[in-house]
């Protein structure tokens, strides 16, 4: 017996990364696993990485009708969410908060933050049905400071940490709990092409004072894994950082 037999994992962002690391480690642990992500091809890359536990979606996390279009194929697939990884997210430019552009802050908030929301509130109503349900949300170390990235990273995460508090105490008593993640850096693809502002990144302090200290995605996923699991049954609304003891320092 695994400790997800059935039960169905469904993860956004999971076409690369940690959420690719999530999606495996939810599968190896006995789930059926729902991999969405906007990049078709990375969202089937994972599918194929699973196996046939695993059912790929295109869906961007930011539009509430793919939203709407992902959670009817889960359903429709398996009859049921038992976990729900929110785990798609983007960087912004590095920008302070007096040089970022408007247009960086609202794409950022929408995927970072609305998204988590957007995708939550799609699924809840499963979760409640079934009176029994897991949320992770993979925050950020910026969501517990303001020096690790630009301004709209920096309050999208904050704000992902608030909606993560708010489902948590709101459904306690739903069987439905819901915690976070606070990765420190990781290795995956989510600087590829990005462009940072150089004052910014100047001023922050994105890397950690342990030196070049770098995770790997599974480490992330470990962290998920239990916090999805029945041994952490009674863990709710935890704020929990993956990074090596950063946040300690
Ligand atoms: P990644 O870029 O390797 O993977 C992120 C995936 O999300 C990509 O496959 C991308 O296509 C997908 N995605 C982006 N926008 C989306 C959207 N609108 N809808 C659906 N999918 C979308 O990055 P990662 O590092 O694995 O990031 C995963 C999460 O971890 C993010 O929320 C990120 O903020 C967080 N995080 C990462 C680090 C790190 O150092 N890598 C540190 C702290 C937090």
């Amino acid at each position: 017996m695994n400790a997800f037999d059935d039960r169905v994992a469904l993860v956004t962002g999971a076409g690369s990364g940690i959420g690719r690391a999530m999606a495996v480690a939810f599968a190896k642990a006995g789930a059926r696993v729902v991999a969405a992500d906007v990049d078709r091809a990375r969202a089937e890359e994972t599918a194929a990485v699973v196996g046939e536990a695993a059912l790929a979606v295109t869906a961007d996390v930011g539009d509430q009708a793919s939203v709407a279009a992902l959670t009817e194929a889960a359903i429709g697939a398996y009859g049921r969410i038992d976990v729900l990884c929110n785990n798609a997210g983007i960087l912004d430019t590095m920008a302070l908060p007096a040089e970022i552009a408007p247009e960086v802050w609202d794409r950022v908030i929408r995927v970072n933050l609305t998204g988590a929301f957007l995708v939550t509130h799609a699924v809840l109503p499963h979760l409640l049905r079934q009176g029994r349900g897991a949320i992770v949300n993979t925050a950020s170390e910026a969501g517990i400071r303001g020096g690790a990235a630009g301004a709209a990273y920096t309050a999208s995460k904050h704000g992902l940490i608030g909606l993560t508090r708010s489902v948590a105490w709101a459904y306690a008593k739903d069987g439905i709990r819901c915690n976070a993640i606070l990765p420190g850096p990781t290795a995956t693809n989510i600087a590829d092409g990005a462009t940072f502002d150089p004052a910014g990144a100047a001023r922050l302090s994105p890397v950690l004072a342990l030196g070049e200290l770098m995770a790997q995605p599974e480490q992330m996923a470990d962290a998920a894994l239990y916090l999805a699991s029945d041994a952490a049954s009674f863990v709710n609304g935890a704020i929990v950082p993956v990074d090596g003891g950063w946040s300690a320092g």
